[in-house]
């Protein structure tokens, strides 16, 4: 079979390039290994600027809004940082991806789940596609496979990105158990190296987890148990625990394209290596892929283009949002400190998650005032 392109892998920056190049007439596969709707670990949190990178009918699947942070220091001295409107909006991530692969097959794309891509070799003018199945035919490819990406290691990319580790429960807990966390984020540090806890609500029940950016980090699993006994929350047997990778992006200028190839969202590295968050970085690297690779079929110019929007569109916030995190991780006692005594810095930080304020803005700030951002 012969397409235009292959997207390899339906989660949220699959779906978008699928979805953005059908809509421009481009035939191309979206192809998932599992079955879809598939359970992804993740706190399902889309902050203030990934609301306006998606397509209408999410807001049906908001399982509950936060409009508060609580910061806490390995569990304990709360600090809360209120808002009059939403910051983050919770969805669960198989109902949440399944909808964004419906709008790419409305749009045009052909969708194949249970379809693993096995192999991918470049011989010009074609991408060999090699699924267990058959062996396709592609003009180009994008690896929108996530943090393990089969497509990076395929095409012989430098890796962009660094891995760390998260475990996730979904946790069922009682009507009034729930009730106290409605509405609320619950972010604790200082009980992991370079990385932190949450607590996120869900329709019924909570999401509770523990990651950490560096792979260095031993016995998750004990370190999970201790974060939900300080926090009086029991790991019942029903709990649906799931461990899994974090990617974050290295600091410089990541090629993230080949001559017939890119790589998009975790597959790309583009995470936050402060905060973990990855959605927003893979609907909008996958419309840049999209945007990219339209005018590549056109004959207007190599893929190089994707690699500078990222580069320019991106990497600014995550090089910053690397920064912050490198002196935050490192001085957790003293971080909570500070923001106990100035309760602005955590509102601006909660800004940057709503999109009202950007990580340089942040950094910027921070460094103008306190002699530990220097
Ligand atoms: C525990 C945890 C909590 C998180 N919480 C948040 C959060 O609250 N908010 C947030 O914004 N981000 C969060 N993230 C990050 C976020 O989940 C990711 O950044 C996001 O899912 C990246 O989307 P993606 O489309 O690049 O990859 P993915 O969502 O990982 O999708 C990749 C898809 O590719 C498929 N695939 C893999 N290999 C193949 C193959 N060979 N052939 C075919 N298909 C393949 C996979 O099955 C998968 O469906 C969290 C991550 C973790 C681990």
């Amino acid at each position: 079979m012969h397409y235009d392109v292959v997207v390899c892998g339906a989660g949220p920056a699959g779906a978008t390039a699928a979805r953005e190049l059908a809509r421009a007439g481009v035939k191309v596969l979206l192809c998932e290994k599992q079955k879809l709707p598939r359970y992804k670990p993740c706190g399902g949190g889309l902050t203030g600027k990934t609301w306006e990178e998606l397509e209408p009918g999410w807001e049906e699947l908001v399982e509950d809004t936060a409009c508060r942070v609580i910061f806490y220091h390995r569990e304990d001295d709360p600090i809360e940082v209120a808002f009059d409107r939403p910051v983050v909006k919770l969805v669960m991530r198989e109902r949440f991806d399944e909808l964004l692969v419906r709008q790419a097959a409305a749009a045009g794309a052909e969708v194949r789940d249970g379809c693993r891509v096995e192999g991918v070799v470049e011989e010009e003018p074609w991408v060999r596609v090699y699924t267990g199945q058959e062996v396709l035919l592609a003009r180009v490819i994008i690896g929108a496979d996530g943090a393990r990406s089969l497509v990076a290691g395929q095409l012989s990319f430098r890796p962009s990105r660094a891995l760390g580790v998260a475990l996730e429960c979904e946790l069922p807990v009682s009507p009034s158990v729930l009730e106290q966390y409605r509405h609320s984020l619950l972010l604790s540090y200082g009980n992991i190296a370079s990385g932190y806890g949450w607590v996120f609500p869900k329709g019924d029940h909570l999401s509770v987890g523990i990651g950490s950016f560096s792979r260095k980090v031993k016995d998750l699993k004990a370190l999970f148990q201790q974060f939900c006994r300080r926090l009086g929350l029991p790991v019942s047997p029903e709990a649906y625990c799931r461990a899994a990778v974090i990617p974050s992006a290295l600091p410089g200028e990541p090629v993230l394209h080949t001559c017939r190839g890119l790589l998009v969202g975790d597959a790309a590295g583009l995470v936050d290596p402060f905060s973990g968050e990855g959605i927003y970085y893979a609907l909008k690297s996958g419309r840049l892929a999209a945007q990219a690779v339209i005018s590549f079929l056109r004959g207007e110019g190599d893929l190089r283009s994707y690699s500078s929007s990222v580069q320019n569109e991106l990497l600014p916030s995550l090089n910053y949002a690397g920064r912050i995190a490198k002196v935050v991780y490192s001085l957790t006692p003293v971080i909570h400190r500070l923001v106990r005594s100035h309760p602005e810095v955590a509102r601006r930080l909660v800004e940057v998650l709503l999109g009202s304020r950007t990580y340089p803005e942040l950094w910027h700030y921070l460094r103008a005032r306190y002699r530990i951002f220097r």
